[in-house]
């Protein structure tokens, strides 16, 4: 990254950091992915039930690789090899509870806001209430300067990129962009914003200096 990309997104992450605070949420931040995964390591106590969301970022950040170790005996493993449809949706069920549920975002804006599109939910339904601490790990490419550019990126990139991931053969694998589609296999069915912290502190947005995930 050149030296003036990187000023911009210092100073983009320094206004978001600022307008999340006073918007009740806890900031921190991590240089990269191995400090980010160490500063997890810190906060998520080893006998915790620890749940997660979909997350590309989480994939990037080695975050499975660490808390399905034996360290973490209550980590609700939704991706566990093999697993049916039925433990998983279990699983989802029990993260709605769990001490901390750990996922991304896809946009977060500079007044402080959260975005997240979702086929079932389980992660906006956890990400807003229920887990004792939820913490949004975010690499520094998803801040966006408006509410509208946020769903912008989240509906443009995240989403047509997730739909790739996928392989799903919705319209915007093919055109490339959104196109508000009404298909029987349309990923984005919920779409949730979150722009205050309820409670205050309850949820730890730990920022990462790089770009991560989509
Ligand atoms: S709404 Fe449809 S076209 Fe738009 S990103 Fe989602 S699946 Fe693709």
């Amino acid at each position: 990254m050149n030296d003036e990309n990187l000023k911009l997104n210092e100073k983009l992450l320094e206004i978001a950091k600022k307008s999340l605070i006073k918007n009740g949420f806890e900031v921190i931040e991590a240089k990269n992915k191995i400090e980010a995964i160490e500063m997890l390591q810190n906060i998520i106590a080893k006998d915790a039930t620890i749940g997660t969301g979909g997350s590309r970022t989480l994939e990037e950040i080695g975050f499975h690789r660490i808390f399905t170790t034996k360290d973490y005996p209550n980590f609700l493993d939704r991706n566990a090899p093999d697993i049916s449809s039925d433990a998983q949706k279990s699983i989802q069920k029990r993260s709605l509870t769990a001490d901390y549920f750990v996922c991304s975002a896809n946009s977060i804006t500079t007044d402080g806001q959260l975005i997240l599109i979702d086929y079932t939910g389980n992660r906006n339904a956890a990400a807003t209430y229920g887990p004792e601490k939820r913490i949004f790990v975010l690499g520094w490419n998803k801040i966006t300067t408006s509410l509208e550019n946020g769903l912008k990126r989240a509906n443009n990139t995240a989403a047509v990129l997730n739909n790739i991931r996928f392989n799903m053969s919705n319209p915007c694998t093919t055109v490339g962009y959104c196109v508000n589609c009404d298909s029987k296999d349309k990923l984005c069915r919920i779409k949730t914003i979150i722009s205050r912290c309820e409670p205050a502190c309850s949820a730890v947005i730990l920022f990462v200096k790089e770009d991560l995930g989509f």
